[in-house]
């Protein structure tokens, strides 16, 4: 060919149409035996190399993919913690709560108990005649509490009635309770019994009606206390040092 110059046919379709324009000038150059302008010619070329082969564009659309899916674990991260800090909370709630609930129970158990173990009167009306100590020149273990025959004797504490019967040793009709701390009581000379042998009792109970039976003078109720079942003490003494004053 004149003057030496080779441009591939390229198809329309791959041109734009300044290359298209340019191939004909190149051709037209080509034909009247002129060197072509190299920068056009360069142009041309460009224009073509300038659509991205598909093995550039799926390298790309890789690398797309791989980010994504980095940004995509990232994500899975975030929402993990999240759900993680959710948990946390949610379970310091429930031990929150479990642990108001546990307090309550065991306040609610602290307030059973001293109510049960609290110490009342064990009469509600009465005069105190013979007290604890030597009578006579004899021992009086316990105080006397001159009350109408008929009024109501109480339970001191929370116990379980050890005897509830008639006394073959001058008592009358009597109770013995032994209290939550081992402590034991005799109320005796009772005209009516209210409770039997193995009764529980509660703080202020009635457990009989006050008399004047076995050996006795007048209507009263001895009161003897036995801290363990064991010797008789002072009943006021003892009494008052759980609050309560006869
Ligand atoms: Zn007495």
């Amino acid at each position: 060919m004149a003057g030496g110059l080779v441009i591939r046919d390229a198809g329309a379709s791959e041109l734009s149409p300044e290359a298209a324009a340019m191939k004909n000038v190149s051709n037209t150059v080509a034909g009247l035996g002129l060197a072509a302008d190299p920068s056009a010619v360069a142009a041309a070329t460009a224009n073509r190399s300038g659509a991205r082969s598909s093995r550039d564009l799926a390298r790309d659309a890789k690398t797309l993919i791989v980010s994504a899916s980095i940004a995509g674990n990232d994500t899975a991260a975030e929402a993990k913690a999240k759900a993680d800090q959710a948990a946390a909370e949610k379970a310091a709630q429930a031990k929150a709560k479990a642990e108001a609930a546990a307090k309550a129970k065991a306040e609610a158990k602290r307030r059973a108990i001293a109510l049960a173990h609290r110490w009342v009167m064990p009469l509600s009306g009465y005069t105190l005649t013979s007290g604890f100590g030597f009578r006579w020149g004899k021992m009086h273990p316990a105080q006397d509490l001159a009350c109408p025959v008929g009024t109501p004797v109480h339970a001191l504490s929370s116990g379980k009635v050890i005897f509830a019967g008639w006394s073959n040793e001058g008592y009358g009709y009597m109770v013995k309770i032994q209290y939550w701390d081992g402590t034991v009581s005799w109320m005796a000379h009772n005209s009516r019994l209210l409770v039997s042998l193995g009764d529980r009792v509660v703080p202020g109970q009635t457990v009989s009606y006050s008399g004047s039976t076995g050996n006795s003078t007048g209507p009263h109720v001895h009161l003897e206390i036995h801290p363990g079942d064991g010797s008789a003490v002072a009943p006021r003494t003892w009494l008052a040092k759980r609050g309560v004053q006869l």
